[in-house]
């Protein structure tokens, strides 16, 4: 069976992680704090916090936001799940936003339809490593006085307007999940230019101490830690940090590797009626950490056939991006127009795509999808 995704890791990673147990220190450490260094340099961040995923990381930012019941949160349904559970974490009310047929993302236009007097925050997401035009979102939120978090869980690489997706974000959060480019296993960072927001993120990801375990435990003298607000655990561990040092070191290949892949499906694929590729916009590269197709009614297949039919072949792919409305989670939450949300949704899949995957294994998922877009044009 080709994958539909595998992460990139070798003996380095193994070797990292065992050195982190040999160390004697596997808690947050040493190895957390020079992650966030790198990952800070690496994403032209002022400010990286280590958390235990991004799911706390976004929860983190809604939280540092002071949001309060009957607060709204707008936020793409055409996402993980993760993206609106954050709000819900906080007490907050999320409201759906419809996203833009290009690219999958927020736009000015479907966050507008969303917003309320209620509306405190907005949460854009660079789907699939797609980086979101945020500009004119920002000057949108400015305007109405109202929070941007970026959620750029998938999008470590990614650039828009030529910078790496979330400088200059005053609330970003990234994911190290297996199925992003760099992982840690599990793992997540926020990000911030405000150095009041990443000390006090500091504080809240454990347990809300004045002092750090790491820094209590290096000091000669005895240190006696107070509890400042009601924090959390969400730390990362140094077996991680150890992990996701290496893998930060191989990320440029990594981002590489996709685009020239992504490049190949783009270029053999073109011009298959009813078949559409993703691509980049004009206000950035992504990091294909997701690489989609979109069926039309000109193809002869559907898309769960299709995905049947590539399963037949041996190839695992998978629908696209979920839409959080329709989940029984959000069973009768209130919702506007998610139109462009539920054709994506419903006529997406994302082919296999990863950093080892073959010249020859992409050559088969492009004939399986070549082969059936004939199987029945002819009759
Ligand atoms: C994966 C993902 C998350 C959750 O990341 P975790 O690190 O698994 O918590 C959140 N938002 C988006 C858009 C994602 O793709």
């Amino acid at each position: 069976m080709i994958p539909v995704m595998k992460p990139w890791l070798g003996e380095e990673e193994a070797t990292a992680a065992a050195d982190a147990v040999r160390s004697g220190w596997v808690a947050q450490g040493p190895r957390v704090a020079e992650f966030e260094t790198r990952f800070a340099e690496r994403v032209a961040a002022p400010h990286a916090v280590a958390v235990s995923s991004c799911t706390t990381a976004l929860h983190l930012c809604l939280h540092l936001l002071g949001l309060e019941p009957g607060d709204e949160v707008v936020v793409p349904s055409f996402s993980f799940i993760a993206t609106a559970n954050a709000a819900v974490y906080v007490g907050a009310t999320p409201v759906f936003a419809d996203v833009e047929l290009e690219d999958g993302n927020l736009s000015r236009r479907t966050v507008e339809a969303a917003l309320t007097d209620r509306t405190r925050a907005v949460v854009v997401v660079h789907q699939g490593g797609m980086p979101a035009d945020v500009e004119p979102l920002y000057a949108l939120c400015r305007e109405r006085g109202i929070a941007l978090v970026e959620d750029a869980a998938c999008a470590a690489g990614s650039t828009h307007l030529g910078a790496p997706v979330g400088t200059g974000a005053e609330l970003a959060a990234w994911s190290f999940h297996p199925r992003k480019l760099l992982t840690t296993g599990e793992g997540g960072m926020f990000t911030t230019t405000e150095p009041e927001l990443a000390s006090r993120a500091r504080r809240l990801r454990e347990h809300g101490m004045s002092v750090s375990a790491a820094e209590r435990h290096q000091s000669r003298q005895p240190v006696l830690e107070s509890y400042l607000e009601v924090g959390f655990n969400f730390r990362m561990t140094d077996i991680q940090a150890g992990v996701g040092l290496v893998q930060l070191r191989k990320l440029d290949e990594m981002v590489e590797r996709r685009r020239m892949l992504a490049a190949c499906y783009q270029e053999a694929l073109a011009g298959i009626p009813g078949l559409r590729t993703v691509h980049d916009p004009g206000h950035g590269e992504s990091n294909f950490q997701s690489f989609w197709v979109e069926l039309g009614p000109q193809f002869p297949l559907t898309r769960n056939e299709l995905l049947r039919t590539l399963a037949d072949a041996g190839v695992s792919a998978r629908a696209g991006i979920m839409a959080a409305h329709r989940q029984p989670a959000y069973a009768g939450h209130p919702h506007g127009d998610l139109s462009t949300t539920e054709r994506l949704t419903d006529n997406t899949l994302i082919l296999p795509l990863y950093h080892d995957l073959s010249d020859e294994d992409q050559g088969v998922v492009i004939g399986v999808l070549r082969r059936a877009a004939e199987s029945r044009a002819v009759s």
